[in-house]
């Protein structure tokens, strides 16, 4: 990120949401360096932070879907498959949970996406847990073959 040049000392400055003028011991800065005043600055930092937990969800569902595909290659006791449900079960909860609004009103663009990598990687799940059972079982059933 560019740094924000500096306002000369005692020259004033205005709050970028409000248009308030600040004086300035009174300029805050926010997360993407824009001037504003303590009352914006705390809603700003409330939008960031519905906004950041909206892209929790997103970001959820994105990594269910890489780890069930990491899960073919690499899923020691099946912990790969099992946390990637986890994260697709949780963004299909979270996405459309009633009273969230102020989180998923950010990524409602994203729905699709978030549907359809959610959805994808529980299929892939299931899929790599039968596999994962076929192959217990198929072990389970060569030990006892070759047990005395
Ligand atoms: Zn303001």
């Amino acid at each position: 990120m560019e740094q924000q040049p500096i306002t000369p000392l005692g020259a004033s400055a205005a709050c970028q949401f409000c248009g308030k003028p600040l004086t300035p011991d009174q300029i805050l800065y926010t997360a993407d360096a824009r001037i504003a005043c303590a009352g914006c600055n705390a809603k700003v930092d409330l939008v960031v932070g519905d906004m950041r937990v909206g892209h929790n969800i997103r970001n959820g569902a994105i990594v269910s879907i890489v780890m069930a595909g990491i899960s073919f290659i690499f899923n020691p006791f099946a912990i790969v498959t099992i946390s990637s449900m986890i994260s697709a079960i949780y963004a299909l909860i979270a996405v459309n949970r009633k009273g969230d609004e102020r989180f998923t009103q950010h990524i409602l663009k994203d729905k699709g996406t978030i549907y359809a990598c959610a959805i994808i990687a529980l299929v892939l799940d299931g899929i790599v847990l039968i596999l994962v059972i076929l192959a217990l079982a198929a072990m389970s059933t060569m030990k006892s073959h070759s047990s005395y």
